[in-house]
């Protein structure tokens, strides 16, 4: 039995869904010890029922309005006030762009060993995760015990969350010292609608879609799948959308339950971000292209032509 404990991360006043997912975990690793969550953030005590449905038994709730934003200095001070509480022997946060940069500050400096990007986990301290770009898995686990994870978007099966559940809250002051940074505003480049990296289904545009326009078809099968839309690093180098739509090895690693390629010849570093999806479907007119390879269905034709079809008979559904 340990004591786990969890950050619960919000977006837009809800809490991430892998961060639920990260309950999960905790349930797994704790075999039947205590999991504490934390949340942050002016309001953040509202968020205390939702996280207790699935699973924790204790809130540890930081309203500080410093903490309304992520910024490293202070989410490292107040998370490590946190676990100075709990002496948790496992924390599990999301693998995020908070929880990639958080985790390993926090672990070198409190002294717990890291498994960042983990996709399973076997029996309650067999941490696994993807190396060389997917390729292959290794399985991590420590004598001590004493271990931080980062959990990768939807790979950790969800418990069924119980609405009888309640938790203990805590409301916790943490003293902030020295911040070097103030969050003074937030610009989103992305339309927001369906969050990348936790999106069920992506519609994904390359180079093959030819220019910022080439990608209103794609946004248009994505609206009626309620989908996200991504992008080849092609693409972004083509300036034909935005960075923060790339995926792959240097960009977003994402696995959705469906992911739609158009236009995208599959490079090992595009494939090293979505080869883990579900069911991907590929739409390209070159019959050889290598995204084929890793194709559950292959479209080959115009994706002008697919894309438009696919919509209009999705609407009709
Ligand atoms: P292309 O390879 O040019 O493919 C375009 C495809 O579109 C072709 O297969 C073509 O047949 C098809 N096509 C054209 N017109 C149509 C049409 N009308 N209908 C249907 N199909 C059409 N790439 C990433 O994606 N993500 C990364 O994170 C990434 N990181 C990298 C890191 C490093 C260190 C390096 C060296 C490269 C990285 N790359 C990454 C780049 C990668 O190697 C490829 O260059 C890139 O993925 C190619 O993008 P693309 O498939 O859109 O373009």
């Amino acid at each position: 039995m340990k004591k786990v404990l969890v950050l619960a991360e919000t977006r837009d006043g809800n809490i991430r869904n892998v961060s639920f997912e990260a309950l999960s975990a905790a349930q797994a690793i704790a075999a039947g010890g205590e999991i504490t969550a934390a949340v942050f953030g002016p309001g953040a005590g509202a968020h205390a029922a939702a996280l207790a449905h699935y699973g924790a038994a204790k809130v540890v709730v930081v309203e500080n309005e410093a903490l309304a934003q992520y910024t490293p200095d202070s989410y490292t001070q107040a998370f490590s006030q946190v676990i100075g509480t709990v002496e948790p022997d496992a924390i599990v946060v999301g693998h995020t762009s908070i929880g990639r940069d958080l985790a390993p500050r926090i672990a070198a400096r409190l002294g717990y060993g890291l498994v960042s990007d983990v996709t399973s986990i076997e029996g309650d301290d067999v941490f696994v995760r993807p190396i060389y770009a997917g390729k292959a898995f290794q399985k991590r686990s420590f004598a001590d015990n004493k271990v931080f994870i980062t959990v990768r978007p939807n790979n950790i099966a969800l418990v069924a969350p119980d609405a009888s559940k309640t938790a203990e809250t805590v409301a916790l002051d943490v003293e902030l010292k020295d911040l070097r940074t103030i969050v003074k505003e937030v610009v989103r480049k992305t339309s927001g609608k369906v969050d990348l990296s936790e999106a069920k289904v992506i519609i994904s545009g390359g180079r093959g879609v030819k220019s910022k326009d080439g990608f209103k078809p794609l946004e248009e099968l994505a609206d009626v799948l309620g989908a996200a839309v991504g992008a080849s690093r092609g693409a972004c180098d083509a300036d034909y959308c935005d960075y923060s739509l790339q995926i792959g090895q240097t960009g977003k690693v994402v696995t959705p339950d469906l992911y739609i390629a158009c236009g995208i010849s599959g490079a090992i570093q595009h494939l090293a971000g979505m080869s883990n999806s579900k069911v991907i479907v590929a739409i390209n007119k070159d019959p050889e292209a290598p995204i084929f390879q890793v194709a559950d269905y292959g479209i080959v034709g115009d994706l002008f032509e697919v894309v438009p079809l696919l919509t209009a008979e999705f609407k009709k559904a």
